[in-house]
């Protein structure tokens, strides 16, 4: 992508409306934009990234046997109804059709797929030859929060994975939940957040005894929990009083070991649940056992957010000059300066030098407009590109370009053929 060509540009200005980091940084980089509170639109940058973290998703998803779908925003009254969340989700959005309703809603936007789930899986599941399943979609939901100030952190409107799994038996569910839950890791290391997000324990809910969220550390975050010292385990909240919990998960625990956990702020990035029979009986549907016997059929179910987990990978990667992508998730691997854009011989060079980074597979964003050469560094040390590619006269006569690593700032000066050796096709 030649940046002359690229419709949004950066922004010095930092939107008053915006006070959480990540849609500071994001805005002003042109990744996206406000349209309310709680409610962005990707631009061709952050789409790039909100995909490239969804593919991500969607290959660790793949590899364990999910089978994506794709389900419904808008849901009928009924189906929530039958579980009885109609009135007790409280950040449902009710809405009423012309058809139905007269007046009532009959309608509501989707924060979470339980109630279209299982009547689909349900109709193809007869027998225990036809389980275990798991489908997932990534998805846009919508929940009315109340102070969607954290910009893609918490959105009225949002991504998410949502992934549902139906079993025989209780162990079946169990072996499948801890698959997702390495799965999950997986994403949090691919995405550049591995090493600061913690599996945590939280309350189980009426069907297991915890349920598991992924956190990420970080002092943007809007939850506490409580970290065992040298370990990647935490404890949430909800259970740090209760000493059954602290003895099971602590190893070793002994009376007084609470007082050394570390408290930290952290942001929800994932979030895994074991939800018994709950939904599937509120659909009556069972299956036909190996024996001929009806039998209930238990369910797990696991959220992740590409969107927050976006807002959290800017929070978390970057510094005062912005953002700073690892290579996976990066909209463009490779920024292409041209240091001196209408000079014949450095345009030329530059763009041989962009023909090849394409066909080498080195995705490339070509800064060929003609500002200075401050402003086009600060432009791509904000987008966060991960490599920068320097081409200036001075570096042409003496047939070198330099080479900028964004994350760690290191430059070296390469000729253009082991420039191209290190970023080809990674
Ligand atoms: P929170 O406690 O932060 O409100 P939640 O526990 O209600 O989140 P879940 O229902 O567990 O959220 O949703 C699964 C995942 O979807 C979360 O772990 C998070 O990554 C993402 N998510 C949830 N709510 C939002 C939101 N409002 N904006 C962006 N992502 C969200
Ligand atoms: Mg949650």
């Amino acid at each position: 992508m030649r940046l002359s060509q690229l419709f949004t540009h950066t922004s010095k200005e930092t939107n008053k409306a915006e006070v959480s980091r990540n849609a500071q940084l994001l805005t002003r980089a042109g990744y996206v934009s406000r349209l309310m509170a709680g409610v962005y639109q990707y631009l061709p940058l952050g789409l790039k990234v909100l995909t490239n973290i969804e593919n991500i998703i969607r290959e660790e998803m793949d590899a364990i046997g999910g089978q994506e779908v794709l389900m419904p925003a808008l849901h009928p009254r009924e189906n929530w109804e039958k579980t009885g969340r109609w009135q007790k989700v409280d950040v449902l959005y009710r809405l009423s059709s012309e058809q139905g309703g007269k007046g009532e809603p009959d309608l509501c936007l989707g924060p979470t797929h339980e109630e279209t789930v299982t009547p689909l899986v349900a109709a193809f599941v007869q027998s225990y030859r036809d389980l275990p399943v798991a489908a997932y979609q990534i998805q846009t939901k919508f929940r009315n929060e109340p102070r969607p100030k954290s910009g893609l952190l918490r959105g009225r409107e949002f991504r998410m994975k949502d992934m549902y799994s139906f079993h025989v038996d209780q162990a079946d569910l169990d072996a499948f939940y801890d698959r997702t839950a390495k799965a999950y890791m997986n994403v949090y290391e691919r995405c550049g957040v591995g090493a600061i997000t913690l599996m945590t324990y939280a309350s189980g809910g009426m069907f297991s005894k915890y349920s598991h969220e992924f956190q990420t550390v970080t002092p943007y975050g809007e939850d506490i929990i409580y970290r065992v010292p040298d370990s990647k385990i935490a404890i949430n909240k909800e259970i740090i009083g209760d000493q059954e919990a602290l003895k099971d998960i602590i190893p070793n625990y002994k009376p007084g070991d609470e007082k050394k956990l570390q408290e930290e702020k952290a942001i929800e990035v994932g979030n895994i649940f074991k939800l018994g029979t709950r939904f599937s009986e509120a659909f009556g549907m069972q299956y036909t056992d190996n024996t001929g016997k009806l039998a209930k059929i238990p369910m797990g179910c696991y959220g992740l957010g590409p969107s927050r987990l976006m807002g959290t990978i800017a929070e978390c990667l970057s510094d005062d000059k912005g953002l700073i992508w690892p290579e996976s998730v990066a909209p463009y691997r490779v920024g292409l300066i041209n240091l001196k854009a209408g000079d014949a011989r450095t345009d030329q060079l530059c763009d041989d030098l962009y023909a090849k980074l394409r066909t080498a597979d080195a995705s490339t964003l070509y800064d060929d407009r003609s500002d200075s050469a401050g402003a086009k560094f600060a432009d791509m040390d904000l987008l966060g590109i991960p490599w920068h590619v320097v081409i200036g006269p001075r570096g042409l006569e003496k047939g070198v370009v330099e080479l900028k690593n964004r994350a760690s700032g290191e430059k070296q000066e390469l000729s253009v053929d082991s420039a191209m050796a290190k970023l080809a096709g990674k």
